[in-house]
C-alpha cells in the first residue's frame, strides 16, 4: 500500500512497484488508508510523511498501536533530509525511510529489504550472519556451530540487531524494540547487555557489534 498525496509521485510508485512485480493498492490520504487497512493488511506501507489531514507520523503511530496492524513493515517516505525526522520515523517504529527525490530502483531495493529483515523475523526462518546463526523457533544461538549460552534479553537483543542490521541505534531505540517483555530495563542496562553479548560470542562480537560514539549501537554486516 502506498498513502501519498502527489498525483505524479503516486503515478511514478505505481508503475515501478507494478512493473516491479508487486500488487498496489494507492491512497491519497492517511484516513483512507487506515479504513482500507481495516479490510485488509498491507504486506508492506509505503507511507508519505506530509499529508493533507492526518500526517503520515500520525497514521504510523496508530498502526503501531493496535496488535493487529502493529507488525506492518512501514516505509517512510520524507521530503526533508531532517535527521530528526528520521529518527523519530524509526522510534515511531518505522522500519526504514526514503528521501524525495529518490531512484524507482533505490526505492525497490529498500521495500525488499524491509520485507526481508521482516521476513525471518515473522516466518520464524533461521538468521545468520556472521557465521552467527539465530534460531527463533528453538531459541538457540550458534558462534561458527558452536552453541552460544545466552541470557533472554542478550537474545532478544540479537534477534533484534541481526533483523536490522547495519544501522546505528540509540539505547532508548533499542529498548523501544525490546519493549513488552522487557519493560522495566532502564538505558545505562543497555550497555550492560551489550557486553554480555559479545562476552557470549567471543571475539566476534567484538567486529559484529559496533559501538557508534555518540549514538549507540550497530551490527555490522561483513561486506561481500
Ligand atoms: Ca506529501
Amino acid at each position: 500500500m502506498v498513502v501519498e498525496d502527489e498525483e505524479a509521485i503516486r503515478a511514478l510508485l505505481r508503475y515501478a512497484l507494478t512493473q516491479a512485480g508487486f500488487e498496489t493498492v494507492m491512497m491519497e490520504t492517511a484516513e483512507l488508508g487506515l479504513s482500507a487497512i481495516r479490510h485488509k493488511l498491507p504486506d508492506v506501507l509505503l507511507l508519505d510523511v506530509m499529508l493533507p489531514g492526518m500526517s503520515g507520523i500520525h497514521m504510523a503511530q496508530q498502526l503501531r498501536r493496535e496488535p493487529r496492524t502493529k507488525n506492518i513493515p512501514i516505509l517512510m517516505v520524507t521530503a526533508c533530509a531532517d535527521e530528526s525526522d528520521r529518527i523519530r520515523g524509526l522510534d515511531l517504529g518505522a522500519d526504514d525511510y526514503i528521501t524525495k527525490p529518490f531512484s524507482p530502483n533505490e526505492l525497490i531495493a529498500r521495500i525488499r529489504a524491509v520485507l526481508r529483515r521482516r521476513a525471518p523475523h515473522q516466518a520464524g526462518d533461521m538468521i545468520e550472519v556472521a557465521g552467527v546463526c539465530l534460531d527463533p523457533v528453538s531459541h538457540t544461538v550458534r558462534c561458527h556451530g558452536t552453541l552460544v549460552e545466552l541470557g533472554l534479553t542478550e537474545f532478544d537483543l540479537l534477534q533484534f540487531f541481526l533483523t536490522h542490521p547495519d544501522r546505528a541505534y540509540t539505547r532508548d531505540q533499542l529498548l523501544n524494540a525490546l519493549r513488552g517483555d522487557h519493560r522495566f530495563l532502564e538505558n545505562r542496562t543497555v550497555d550492560v547487555y551489550i557486553r554480555r553479548l559479545r562476552a557470549g560470542l567471543g571475539t566476534t562480537g567484538d567486529t559484529l557489534i559496533e559501538t557508534v560514539r555518540g549514538v549507540g549501537y550497530k551490527l555490522n554486516t561483513p561486506s561481500p
